[in-house]
């Protein structure tokens, strides 16, 4: 791209746009700031040499982004818990449902989902709910051997006799069961997961100002620049490393404050090049900028501002 420099607008271009702008909206306030008593009022006789008292040249910048908000947070949290536990969590289901408004949700960006819950065989106990182990009462034999006194015939001589019954713990079969302690005795253990409550993914367009001119206005110019950025005129940029060298030949002027507002802008453009969830959506806009300082007749203070080209640019004031 050559360097071109843009031809600001003359100082008495931008006060006759905004007189008439003045006159169009309030009338009356303009004849009680700039008339003379007893004397018609004209329009004419307000001039740019008369009321401007100084003026300063300043540049913007504008870029406009396209932010998606309300996008999916990222990953995934897992839990497993005892089979009892999971009727004391809250569970969500989003199946079959449309996409959920972030600015109407209440809760969490991630919860527990339903879907998810699967059971996890206990690995303690293979999934049997108990641990097998060798019967201690009867010694894994499953019978519990006793001796049973019989008393012999006539003289009643006592004889032990083997007797034997099955073990009452582990009902003769000499192995015992025992609760497994990993699962509570209840074979699973139930996994779910914690995902991101699916959000409607809204695009909106942001626009981007920054001005080397302490202006109040900033937020309505970048507004204002976002619906009408064709009626104003700017050096257009693809790089803004690009605009960075070129801006002080394009303007023809500068000064601190507009180095300053072109490196801010320069890194807000940088985070925004990074920024995933956002998308510069137009070339990189330089505007000269004339900030005048004005006085009324009757001593009120205001200040008119342009912002554009010669060809096309936009005034504010807060007149
Ligand atoms: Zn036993
Ligand atoms: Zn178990």
């Amino acid at each position: 791209m050559p360097d071109v420099r843009i031809k600001t607008p003359n100082l008495d271009e931008i006060f006759e746009k905004w007189k008439q702008r003045s006159i169009r909206k309030d009338k009356k306030k303009m004849e009680k700031q700039f008339g003379t008593k007893g004397a018609v009022f004209s329009l004419d006789a307000v001039s740019a040499a008369e009321y401007v008292k100084d003026t300063q040249k300043e540049a913007a910048i504008y870029f406009a982004i396209k932010k998606t908000v309300g996008a999916v947070p990222k990953g995934t949290e897992e839990k497993t818990v005892l089979a009892p536990k999971i009727t004391r969590e809250t569970f969500y289901s989003f199946k079959g449902k449309s996409k959920v408004n972030k600015d109407d949700w209440k809760g969490d960006d991630k919860v527990p989902t339903f879907e998810t819950i699967q059971s996890v065989s206990c690995q303690n106990c293979s999934g049997k709910g108990y641990i097998e182990s060798k019967c201690k009462t009867c010694k894994a034999t499953g019978k519990i051997e006793e001796k049973l006194s019989v008393l012999i015939g006539e003289d009643q001589k006592k004889e032990d006799k083997p007797f034997s019954y099955p073990c009452g713990v582990c009902y003769g079969t000499g192995t015992s069961k025992e609760q497994c302690r990993d699962c509570g005795g209840h074979k699973n253990m139930y996994k779910y997961q914690i995902l991101p409550v699916p959000f409607k993914t809204v695009v909106t367009g942001i626009p981007v100002l920054h001005s080397s001119a302490q202006t109040k206005y900033e937020k309505e110019i970048e507004r204002d620049l976002h619906q009408m950025i064709e009626d104003v005129e700017g050096i257009r940029f693809n790089d803004f490393k690009d605009l960075e060298s070129k801006a002080e030949p394009s303007l023809g002027y500068w000064n601190k404050n507009i180095k300053k507002t072109i490196s801010a802008a320069g890194s807000d453009y940088k985070t925004y090049s990074k920024d995933k969830e956002a998308q510069i959506t137009t070339q990189i806009y330089l505007f000269p900028m004339i900030q005048m300082f004005c006085e009324t007749k009757k001593g009120t203070k205001f200040e008119i501002y342009s912002l554009g080209s010669a060809n096309k640019f936009m005034i504010y004031s807060n007149f």
